[in-house]
């Protein structure tokens, strides 16, 4: 099992960042909350004002959850501003960046990056492999690095590709070429980390990546697509991909599933 590495790219949600289990349509009630001016706790809002906030909800939570089962069936991608558009959403309106910025505010303590990253990915470059991502998302590039950017390791990634600008999200075998090529290697020689069989231990095999499996995050069973797939490694916590990755260079003393 010996063969260079020349890259590990790894998932974002329930890899980078440890999983937690998210009140998905709470999301979008701080969104629409937001877009029809509704203060949080106001004994006064007119009823047809909050009926319209939850109706818009409403939408938003059924058209992303359609955009996420077309991305497990169809492997095709979303970005939020389709799916505020087919919501109905104006794209003009002009509370659009207020809810915009609530919306992230919900998300904000869901999306700290694991302290474990640093490291992980230091101990890679040390050892003159790249570093990039890959992940399944409606957000833009600009959000997520500015996620990596506050957490202090955007400087680390050698090349990030996200589903919401390309096609395809995982696991098509599309994402991971265009992944691989944005680090420069090969397939045969890059590694996948991430935290589901389906997207992220099948996908990047079919296109001759070998994948780490970090079993931590409590899937959704509507999220999850069975799948005969084996990792060839698995990581219990970060830290554990840089033996594995020296294992496989040839460094280590026994070849380890
Ligand atoms: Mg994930």
């Amino acid at each position: 099992m010996s063969r260079p590495v020349d890259a590990v790219i790894f998932d974002w949600g329930g890899t980078l960042t440890p999983w937690h289990t998210v009140d998905m349509p709470e999301q979008w009630r701080v969104y629409a909350r937001e877009i029809h001016g509704i203060p949080i706790g106001s004994p006064d809002v007119p009823a047809e004002d909050l009926a319209a906030a939850h109706d818009l909800a409403e939408r938003l939570l059924a058209v992303e959850s359609d955009a996420w089962a077309r991305g497990r069936q169809e492997h095709s991608s979303a970005r939020i501003e389709t799916i505020l558009a087919e919501a109905g959403l104006d794209p003009g309106h002009d509370r659009a960046h207020l809810a915009l910025a609530a919306y992230e505010g919900f998300w904000e303590p869901h999306t700290w990056t694991d302290p474990q990253v640093r490291p992980v990915w230091e101990g890679l470059h040390e050892r003159g492999v790249r570093v990039g991502v890959l992940s399944n998302t409606i957000w833009s590039r600009a959000y997520h690095r500015r996620i990596f950017e506050r957490d202090k390791v955007l400087d680390l990634i050698d090349a990030d590709v996200y589903s919401s600008e390309i096609g395809h999200v995982k696991p098509h075998p599309e994402a991971f070429r265009i992944a691989c090529a944005a680090v420069g290697v090969q397939p045969a020689r890059a590694v996948y980390v991430g935290d589901r069989l389906y997207e992220d231990v099948h996908g990047p095999q079919q296109v001759g990546m070998r994948a780490i499996w970090v079993p931590h995050s409590d899937l959704p069973s509507s999220q999850v697509v069975d799948v005969d797939a084996v990792p060839d490694a698995r990581a219990h916590e970060l830290l554990d991909i840089l033996g594995i990755i020296d294992r496989w260079q040839g460094h280590g003393t026994d070849d380890v599933v």
